[in-house]
């Protein structure tokens, strides 16, 4: 199936103050992540398990949106965040890549000294035991925040 972008303009539309969708998407931030292990649905039809949560800065509405059309219709760009979510998800000592770092931080997941710390070692390959041991419990972190297990 397509990313109609029709069916998501009119999904976002009523939600939204403006009535024209090219101001109307500039309402809307992104406010979570998720990876679902089941079939979601994306507004304009398309089947996804990457959810990416926004709310209009306007009036609070809330809705979600897959991880392609908040790139090519809202604008939001959230580079390899998925990517590098799924890899922790998979190993929890793993280095998160600096978009899933930079969308953490910013939606709260992470304090700024945890933030710093994922910076500075997210190409090192060896770290020490306590490094390793900080490294899992902040990935443990994020992980349960946005993965959501099958039940
Ligand atoms: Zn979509």
């Amino acid at each position: 199936m397509e990313h109609n972008f029709e069916k998501l303009k009119e999904h976002i539309l009523p939600l939204s103050n403006a009535t024209d969708f090219h101001h109307a998407k500039n309402e809307w931030k992104l406010v979570g992540v998720e990876i679902n292990e089941d079939w979601d649905n994306c507004p304009c039809g398309q089947s996804i398990k990457e959810l990416c949560y926004i709310e209009n800065q306007l009036n609070n509405q809330k809705t979600y949106v897959g991880n392609v059309c908040i790139n090519k219709f809202i604008g939001i760009d959230t580079g390899n965040l998925f990517a590098g979510l799924k890899r922790i998800a998979k190993d929890d000592l793993a280095n998160a890549n600096e978009d899933l770092i930079i969308h953490a931080y910013k939606l709260g997941y992470i304090f700024e000294k945890e933030y710093s710390f994922l910076m500075d070692t997210k190409n090192k390959r060896k770290l020490s035991e306590k490094q390793l041991a900080w490294k899992q419990k902040i990935n443990n972190r994020i992980i349960n925040q946005t993965v959501v297990r099958a039940k």
